[in-house]
């Protein structure tokens, strides 16, 4: 077995009981004292985001895509969120996380009742479902981004795990997406529902965007009331 394929699928066995540490980890105390939070950056959550698994979030019309083209090279399975399985803290459906490429062998081994073969049809739906929920669509990669793409999850801002680890550690690593916000100041009211939205504290409630830190989901764009957001690739948009 090839070193990536053995990574995943130890990963995929372990990938529940890890997940039910970072939450107790990220919600405990220890995370608010100076010392202590530091000594867990260094110690936990720097590995995890650096030389582990990174994700890189997406619009959903290019999580379509990726899907599609993950399609054409094999199939695509889908199961239950480790998140939110392992934590129940929120109430978004569970039933959408995506294996893709070499995520579906080693995700349908370790769990063979959870994982199903899936057409792409029914993928796309479930990518616009939780769109329309709010949530945003985030591809991961193993060996510190660079590496393979193995899972697309439908992540939500209250009980995606990788998202609670950035809001607690601003420098917790995600990789910039091919996309980015840019905003049409004349249309802007100046609402603040796009600051409301962003995971990465890119929007400000009068509307303003600072683009270093634009991943690129594409949520303030879908949820701008003024339609004064659109989405155009990166190296246009300067981020
Ligand atoms: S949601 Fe749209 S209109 Fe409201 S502040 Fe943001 S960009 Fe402006
Ligand atoms: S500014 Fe908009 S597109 Fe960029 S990360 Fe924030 S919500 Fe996503």
């Amino acid at each position: 077995m090839n070193p990536l394929r053995l990574l995943l699928a130890i990963y995929a066995r372990l990938e529940r009981p890890l997940l039910r540490f970072n939450y107790w980890l990220v919600r405990s105390p220890l995370v608010r004292w100076p010392v202590t939070r530091q000594l867990l950056w260094l110690g936990a959550f720097l590995p995890i985001s650096y030389a582990g698994a990174a994700g890189q979030p997406m619009t959903a019309d290019e999580a379509v895509e990726l899907l599609q083209a993950a399609g054409e090279e094999g199939v695509i399975a889908v199961g239950p969120c480790g998140c939110r399985t392992v934590h129940c803290g929120c109430d978004h459906p569970t039933r959408t996380d995506f294996a893709v490429y070499e995520g579906v062998e080693a995700w349908s081994r370790a769990h063979p009742a959870q994982y199903q073969v899936l057409s792409l049809a029914k993928a796309e739906a479930i990518v616009r479902d939780c769109r329309n929920r709010g949530m945003m669509q985030v591809f991961y990669r193993t060996g510190m981004g660079g590496g393979a793409g193995y899972a697309l999850c439908n992540c939500c801002l209250d009980g995606c795990l990788p998202l609670m680890n950035r809001r607690a550690y601003r420098n917790y690593r995600f990789i910039r997406g091919t996309q980015l916000a840019q905003v049409d100041a004349d249309r802007c009211t100046a609402c603040g529902t796009c600051a409301g939205v962003c995971a990465f504290g890119a929007r400000e409630a009068d509307g303003s965007l600072d683009v270093r830190h634009c991943y690129g989901c594409g949520l303030c764009a879908d949820a701008c009331p003024a339609r004064a957001v659109a989405m155009v690739p990166r190296e246009r948009g300067g981020g």
